[in-house]
């Protein structure tokens, strides 16, 4: 018997349509549709589809990524052989990265979406809803945590970014995992599973603001962010993590109230910590009580920050912010 692969639909371009009287197209066709364009599926596995929104993703809050971690949770106890989330691509680096930190089991979740609405030529949605299933159904992709399976690649939700406002390629990683290879997944790295969240119920979300100076950008925003309750800040800074002088009072101060984490802007490799020892440079901020982010984005240091200070922890940053493979012999295995 195939096995059962749930889909769990929120809406974005894959799932956009004409609107009757207004301008451009809107989520409006359900997971049942999507299923139904491509007959394909049925020789992979049993289907079931449903929608937990229809919206476009950056409409989706952590409140419904929460319930979506659940609803997941859910199919894996009742012994689905994987997950699909489709959504809209603005946001899955977002949301990917946070079901990633919430999912512990090894059934594969792997969310996709689409850049071209199904009612454009060349609409790359029904393509990576095959790739997405065949990749939840293939037993090879358990235990890998949260992937995006997007233009017949597959990253690992850890790291992909979207880099492109139009084209069918516009997700990307440093190091994918595989690539679709006539319709199955060829798998090239397994990552480690990282640590994972354990967030309560109807947690308030904290307010996490990043900030990003500019040449000449004074900074008043550091004091205004505090003065607004920011339970922590993310600088998105330049190069390996630089910023100018005049910052470097006001972000220790923040720091000595909340945790404040840089990371940077050039959103590839891991921020600096040992090199540049100029005013500014990652060392200055480092003695002034700043954290860097790591491998992490800014966006993703961000989500990491908020579930830290959610579930109390706010000193986890750093269980997260090294991506690669830990050394068998010397390093301890991660917190779960
Ligand atoms: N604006 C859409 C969204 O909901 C874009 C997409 O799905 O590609 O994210």
């Amino acid at each position: 018997m195939n096995p059962r692969v749930e889909i769990i639909a929120l809406g974005g371009t894959i799932a956009c349509a004409p609107d009757a009287g207004a301008a451009g197209v809107a989520p409006g066709l359900t997971g049942a549709d999507l299923v139904a364009a491509v007959p394909q599926l049925d020789a992979l596995a049993r289907i079931g589809a449903r929608n937990l929104s229809n919206l476009p993703s950056t409409e989706i809050g952590l409140p419904l990524v929460f319930d979506l971690a659940a609803a997941i949770r859910a199919q894996e106890d009742g012994g689905a052989a994987g997950v699909v989330v489709t959504q809209g691509t603005d946001t899955i680096e977002e949301t990917a990265f946070v079901l990633n930190l919430l999912h512990r089991g090894p059934m594969p979740v792997v969310v996709t979406g689409a850049m071209r609405n199904p009612f454009l030529p060349g609409a790359d949605g029904p393509a990576n809803l095959l790739a997405a299933v065949a990749c939840a159904a293939a037993p090879q992709c358990r235990d890998l945590g949260v992937i995006v399976a997007f233009d017949d690649v597959i990253h690992p939700a850890a790291w992909v970014q979207k880099r492109d406002t139009a084209s069918t390629g516009a997700f990307w990683s440093p190091a994918p995992l595989g690539w679709m290879a006539e319709g199955r997944p060829a798998l090239y790295a397994r990552p480690p599973r990282g640590a994972t969240f354990d967030v309560p119920q109807d947690t308030a979300l904290p307010f996490v603001p990043i900030l990003k100076p500019g040449l000449s950008d004074p900074p008043l925003l550091v004091d205004a962010c505090l003065d607004a309750g920011a339970a922590g800040l993310v600088l998105d800074l330049a190069g390996g993590g630089h910023v100018h002088s005049s910052w470097l009072d006001p972000l220790a101060a923040a720091a000595r109230r909340v945790p404040v984490v840089f990371s940077s802007r050039t959103r590839g490799g891991r921020v600096l910590s040992r090199t540049y020892g100029q005013v500014g440079g990652e060392i200055d901020l480092l003695d002034r009580g700043l954290q860097g982010s790591g491998d992490l984005d800014a966006l993703k240091a961000r989500l990491v920050l908020m579930l830290a200070l959610m579930t109390g922890a706010p000193d986890r940053l750093g269980d997260f912010t090294d991506l690669s493979c830990p050394d068998p012999e010397t390093t301890p295995p991660r917190r779960p």
